[in-house]
């Protein structure tokens, strides 16, 4: 291109005053330093210096999150301007840090933390929503525990179209804002392109940051941690007399919402363990997660997950496991008597059966239809409403059915449905109270139309992984309005053909 000089420097001028843009209002706190030292190490991401000194590699911006930077309140930046930035080579409003957290991975505890991460500090949107601006990819921190800190792309993008996918189905879930192309290498099997994921998150406060906190045995330690979680996601406990039993309460029931819209949609989070369990009810760390096509209750895709640990339907009794873990960490905050306090946890843990089949029935009523509860409900799923929605998954199960599509067809006179699920099913819708229109609009926003199928995924990364973008795009538009059937995407309606099916995903790390 032929540019004269004048207009280089009037690009340049402009490129700044637009990432001065994004940046005005954007990380105005970094709160986590109010905690104890022992919480989180200050850290430079790997990039820093790098490029400054000239010598370094070029970051180049991958895909930008334009509907989420207008959500937050930033104004439209000019994504290129701010590669360096979020590859980790900025000059940062707050002295980047890792954070500290344990972790019971498959079961066994483990001292972890950010090995791969930096938080910049939180963004403040102009509703005063806040949200943590953490870098993923970023480079070795004191918790890398030998690794090399960094990320490759696909993995990034994988995290990038699942979240983006979740948000878009409703259900809690950190965000992506950015994914950048380091221009560095990343040793893996192969050599792959490095890459920086840009995550916003309510908080990264895990069930494993409270299991680090307890491993230290230092009380004021945990009581800042409970008190600094319980500002950020549960400030109407301060007053309550349990503030600490409270948080246990919310944090399960927040951790019932997700499991239960998970199980709605067909999402299978892969690496359930306590350090990827957030305090705030959102779904962080993707890693090997997939969408199920057909029904299967044992559904499993990690390569890692042998034992099936983490399969479909386990993971209500795995959060309630992890919830336990959480409980446990918390304990000498609950009482003086630590087998008072144990006797206290016990009590809120053992209402966690009771909440999530609630919660379980009303999300099914959604998909069915079925406007109030039944009239002989008891609340026990061996009863009425459970009893059915258990045949008809057994059905979607022995069958192989597609469980997205099913859901989406299904209305009481589908011609496809076993005469003896049908019959039930239409005595049941005849017993709303409310009109057939509310019970379809019920179903329309409970049942979607589309969700990222795994071979639609894996050809996106594969393509983008070649410089093609085209697939990832259009993937994403897909998935954006997963509610409204729309025939221009009907590609991603279709379950996969026997010889596209993908069996097992990889967390990449
Ligand atoms: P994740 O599978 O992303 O939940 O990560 C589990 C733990 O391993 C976390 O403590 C990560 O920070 C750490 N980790 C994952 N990949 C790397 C890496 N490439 N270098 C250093 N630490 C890593
Ligand atoms: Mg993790």
């Amino acid at each position: 291109m032929n540019h004269s000089n004048s207009s280089d420097t009037q690009n340049e001028v402009a490129h700044e005053a637009e990432s001065k843009k994004m940046r005005s209002g954007w990380i105005r706190q970094s709160s986590y330093v109010s905690l104890p030292d022992l919480f989180y190490r200050q850290c430079q991401p790997a990039l820093g210096g790098g490029i400054e000194s000239g010598g370094g590699n070029v970051p180049k911006m991958v895909i930008f999150n334009t509907a989420l930077a207008d959500s937050l309140g930033l104004e439209a930046p000019d994504p290129e301007s701010l590669a360096a930035y979020l590859a980790g080579a900025g000059a940062y409003e707050y002295p980047p840090l890792a954070m500290a957290y344990a972790g019971h991975q498959f079961g066994h505890l483990t001292m972890l933390g950010d090995g791969r991460a930096h938080l910049l500090g939180e963004h403040i949107t102009p509703d005063d929503a806040r949200f943590d601006v953490q870098l993923k990819g970023s480079g070795a921190t004191p918790y890398s525990r030998g690794g090399d800190g960094k990320a490759a792309l696909a993995p990034l993008l994988r995290e990038y179209i699942m979240s983006e996918a979740l948000a878009a189905l409703n259900i809690p879930t950190t965000r992506s804002l950015a994914v950048v192309a380091t221009g560095e290498n990343v040793i893996r099997e192969t050599i792959l392109a490095g890459a920086v994921l840009t995550r916003l998150a309510a908080s990264h406060l895990r069930i494993g940051t409270f299991e680090f906190a307890a491993a230290q045995q230092d009380k004021a330690a945990l009581v800042a941690l409970a008190d600094y979680a319980i500002a950020r996601h549960d400030p109407n406990l301060v007053d309550k007399r349990h503030p600490y039993i409270a948080l246990l309460r919310g944090v399960m029931r927040r951790q019932i919402s997700l499991i239960v819209a998970w199980l709605r949609v067909g999402f299978v989070h892969g690496v359930m363990n306590t350090d990827n369990t957030t305090l705030s009810g959102e779904t962080i760390d993707y890693g090997p997660c997939a969408f199920i096509d057909e029904y299967n209750a044992n559904a499993v895709f990690s390569a890692i997950d042998e034992k099936g640990r983490y399969a479909f339907v386990r993971q209500a009794d795995i959060i309630k496991w992890n919830l336990a873990r959480f409980a446990e960490a918390l304990l000498p905050l609950f009482h003086k008597h630590i087998e008072h306090a144990a006797q206290m946890a016990q009590e809120v843990i053992e209402e966690f059966d009771a909440y999530f089949l609630d919660e379980w029935l009303a999300m099914m009523r959604g998909k069915f239809g079925l406007t109030e509860t039944a009239s002989d409900d008891s609340g026990n799923a061996r009863t009425s409403d459970g009893v059915m929605f258990g045949a008809f998954l057994t059905h979607l199960q022995t069958h192989k059915i597609d469980y997205t599509n099913f859901f989406r067809g299904l209305n009481p006179d589908n011609s496809d449905l076993p005469s003896d699920l049908k019959e039930q099913y239409q005595a049941r819708f005849r017993q709303n109270k409310k009109s057939p229109a509310i019970a379809l609009e019920m179903m329309r926003t409970a049942n979607p139309a589309r969700i990222p199928r795994n071979h639609l995924v894996e050809a996106a990364l594969n393509a983008a992984t070649q410089d093609d973008l085209a697939p990832l795009h259009d993937l994403l538009a897909a998935c954006a309005t997963p509610y409204t059937s729309d025939p221009n995407f009907s590609k991603y309606e279709k379950p996969p053909n026997e010889d596209e099916r993908v069996r097992y995903t990889f967390c990449g790390t």
